[in-house]
């Protein structure tokens, strides 16, 4: 036997907590953070202002976006904040809800908790409740529709953006986020892709929201490189090269003796050689467009200019590839492998003035499928947010696109999952048939916040939906209509959703509040202390 010795597995200044003051805890942060964007949800939700600690701003509605900028300290809060972001980067859209749900399965937990119901029993009650929420969504609640179908597919876009600030120029912005994803998608196999990654967006402030504009084809944040290039070269052959246009400074410093003027003029004469010869070799092509993705020699963009020849310099790479899968050019390492069979294809290169700058534009390519947005709006706040509704916006476009599923948005479906999880709670049986009921009852949390955000006694509302998803008259797409406050039908109202974010919000939600209900201890190690300044890190 030991006799009182306690005996020290854990380093000294580790702090542990175990049991049941660990999941308490850990519960009250995550709730803490649902709670936090809970009075965002929905077109009637607030906005938050972020300020950083660089006293930069950020006014959003968006849960993600609030969640990635606040500095959050607590382990089980930044589970939930890992949440929002796979919601963001699944989905685009639904990051809120996923989030509140979250919090919400955690506070109907704490109750079974303190009924003594063991965390399994409530992770595995919460699994199969989740199971067959997923079957009932794509069962029941889910309705087909043809990836064509313009006007569906505007009503998601616009749903999906009704509660950002964008709301007086929502429906321009929707069939712009349509045409877009239209255009991109393609016929992979006997599969539908549409990836909105190869849409280039770029925002400029000035001018409205409404002025935010699709470009076909793809839109530079750069000027010409020379003020003598033409403005505009139209039937362009464009070379792409990633490599610079410029004579390398040696690396070892290098001594040479000049002795005489003639001298001096015979290097000068050599670097002037170089430079036509890179010229010479574009113009050999049949170019009429370069661009870099690295420097050009103010001399070289001189010749250029000369030579009629449409140049820019410092390009991203990431927009290299964008031009060249619009183009058809190829991305060339150094001139000297540049060959016309290397030029890509555009019907227009042209500089014009948005707002205070100039932007090129490459219009008509090759790759019909190759397509900008340009963001207008009255300030940087503006235009960012208008940026992050586009975002989910072509996100959600694209979702219905590649499954041609949708249902009903205004908490409908939560609603309807809820109604129905009940009644298949009893089958369960035992004690996860408690926590099947609990993740019922969470579910009520979406149109609770709905109609609480809106100004509506969120009890009657519930009342409501409650009553007309039961029953022999029945119907699965009643939600909130937030003009109201009452029980409508979410179809006729056009506020429809991808069953693909649904369905996304409950796996998130669950496998979060899981994960958080199976912790029984949390081990904390002591802090170190941050390294003191002047170590030899980089200045900044
Ligand atoms: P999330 O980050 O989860 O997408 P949002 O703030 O975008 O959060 O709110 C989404 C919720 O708002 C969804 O449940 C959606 O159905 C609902 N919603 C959107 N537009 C409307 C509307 N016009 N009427 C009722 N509910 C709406
Ligand atoms: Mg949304």
């Amino acid at each position: 036997m030991l006799q009182g010795t306690p005996i020290l597995v854990l380093k000294e200044g580790t702090e542990r907590e175990r049991g049941k003051s660990a999941s308490q805890n850990n519960i009250a942060a995550a709730r803490a953070i649902a709670d936090a964007v809970r009075t965002t949800l929905g077109p009637r939700g607030m906005d938050k202002m972020l300020v950083d600690s660089m006293g930069d701003i950020t006014i959003t509605n968006d849960g993600v976006t609030i969640l990635k900028e606040v500095d959050v300290e607590h382990p089980a809060a930044k589970m939930i904040v890992e949440v929002a972001k796979t919601q963001d980067q699944q989905c685009g859209d639904g990051t809120t809800t996923a989030v509140v749900l979250a919090g919400e399965l955690l506070k109907r937990a704490e109750y079974l908790l303190e009924q003594n119901i063991h965390p399994t029993v409530i992770t595995r009650g919460y699994q199969i409740a989740l199971q067959e929420g997923q079957r009932l969504l794509e069962k029941e609640i889910g309705t087909s529709v043809p990836p064509d179908d313009e006007k569906m597919l505007t009503d998601c876009a616009s749903t999906a953006m009704g509660s950002k600030g964008v709301f007086g120029s929502r429906d321009e912005l929707a069939k712009i986020a349509v045409t877009a994803v239209r255009k991109i998608t393609e016929k992979r196999g006997d599969r539908t892709i549409a990836d909105v990654d190869q849409i280039k967006i770029e925002k400029r402030h000035g001018g409205t929201i409404a002025d935010t504009q699709l470009i076909d084809g793809i839109l530079l944040d750069k000027e010409r490189g020379h003020p003598r290039m033409p403005r505009q070269v139209k039937g362009a052959k464009i070379a792409l090269v990633n490599s610079a246009l410029e004579i390398k400074k040696t690396e070892i410093e290098s001594k040479i003796n000049i002795k005489s003027a003639t001298q001096i003029q015979g290097f000068l004469d050599e670097e002037d050689k170089t430079f036509r010869r890179m010229v010479e070799q574009v113009k050999a092509t049949g170019a009429n467009v370069l661009i870099s993705q690295k420097g050009i020699d103010d001399v070289v963009l001189h010749y250029l200019a000369k030579e009629g020849i449409f140049a820019l310099k410092q390009v991203k790479e990431s927009d290299l590839q964008k031009l060249s899968r619009a183009t058809g050019a190829k991305i060339v390492t150094g001139l000297k492998e540049l060959t016309s069979a290397d030029l890509g294809r555009a019907e227009s290169v042209e500089e014009k003035k948005v707002g205070d700058d100039d932007m090129t534009f490459v219009t008509g390519c090759q790759n019909p499928r190759s397509v900008s947005i340009l963001i207008r709006g009255g300030t940087e706040h503006v235009t960012q947010e208008v940026e992050r509704s586009l975002q989910d916006a072509l996100k959600v476009v694209s979702s219905v696109i590649e499954d041609g599923v949708i249902c009903p948005g205004g908490g409908a479906t939560e609603i309807d999952l809820s109604v129905r999880l009940r009644k298949f709670a009893p089958s369960v049986g035992g004690r996860e048939q408690l926590a099947v009921e609990a993740f019922a009852q969470a579910l009520e949390c979406v149109p609770w916040a709905l109609a609480e955000n809106g100004g509506y006694d969120a009890i009657n509302t519930l009342i409501q939906l409650r009553g007309a998803h039961d029953g022999p008259l029945a119907n699965r797409n009643v939600g909130v209509n937030l003009a109201d406050g009452k029980a409508a039908d979410m179809w006729k109202l056009h506020v429809v959703e991808p069953a693909r974010v649904k369905r996304q919000a409950l796996s998130s939600a669950v496998e979060v509040a899981n994960m958080v209900l199976r912790i029984d201890d949390v081990i904390a190690s002591k802090k170190t202390p941050p390294a003191p300044p002047g170590g030899g890190g980089h200045d900044h």
